[in-house]
């Protein structure tokens, strides 16, 4: 690959893609090497859209997976700044892989559990929470190591998650919404809609 833009490269991967990544967020899943803990293109689209990335934030992924809502901020411009905070080692090299392929090196990776694995952090302008919701502790650190005017964005598919979030909501406000995604797919010769797990979305400003 050596002289190759490397997101020409991966975009070619694309079909219909050869005039590079597009511009805006909800890049297609098949993009980002993965084992199905991803977070999907079209809710993906929405979080980043919530976090509101700027020039120089710095964004805390907790709950790495494949990296893709770090590198999807990353994406956004040269000095923001991301790091993926991921428990299981496997998926923390994933994410390095992932992000070198996309040309955003600079990630950083913590591998181990948070809240723990949060500690000694440089302090985050954004909080997104995308595994590990119902951890005791993990959603008051984040909101407490947030800055001033941070934004918080969490996500949950399970129960157990979306009880803090609205647990969270009825203590501190913002907006709490469910995105609920299907896609059509082959049913016999005909279509129907496969339904994804439905998203319930914490969105909290400091
Ligand atoms: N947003 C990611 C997908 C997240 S899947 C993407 O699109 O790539 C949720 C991830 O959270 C899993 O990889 C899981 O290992 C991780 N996780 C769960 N609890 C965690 C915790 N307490 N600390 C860090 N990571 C955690």
């Amino acid at each position: 690959l050596d002289g190759i833009d490397p997101l020409n490269t991966l975009a070619l991967a694309v079909e219909g893609e050869a005039e590079g990544l597009p511009l805006a967020p909800g890049l297609d899943d098949g993009l980002f090497e993965n084992d199905g803990q991803l977070t999907k293109a079209e809710i993906r689209a929405v979080t980043l859209s919530a976090l509101r990335p700027r020039p120089g934030l710095h964004l805390w992924d907790i709950g790495g997976g494949a990296g893709s809502v770090s590198i999807e901020w990353m994406l956004r411009g040269p000095s923001l700044r991301a790091t993926a905070i991921e428990a299981r080692p496997d998926r923390a090299e994933r994410i390095r892989r992932n992000a070198s392929s996309f040309g955003v090196p600079d990630l950083a990776v913590v591998t181990g559990p948070a809240p723990d694995a949060l500690a000694g952090l440089p302090a985050p302008d954004a909080v997104f929470v995308g595994g590990g919701v119902s951890e005791p502790g993990l959603l008051d650190a984040a909101r407490l190591a947030l800055r001033p005017s941070g934004r918080l964005v969490a996500n949950a598919v399970t129960l157990e998650g979306e009880a803090v979030l609205l647990a969270s909501y009825a203590a501190h406000g913002g907006v709490l919404r469910r995105l609920a995604i299907a896609r059509a797919g082959a049913v016999g010769g005909l279509h129907g809609w496969r339904s994804a797990m439905p998203v319930t979305q914490w969105v909290w400003s400091k």
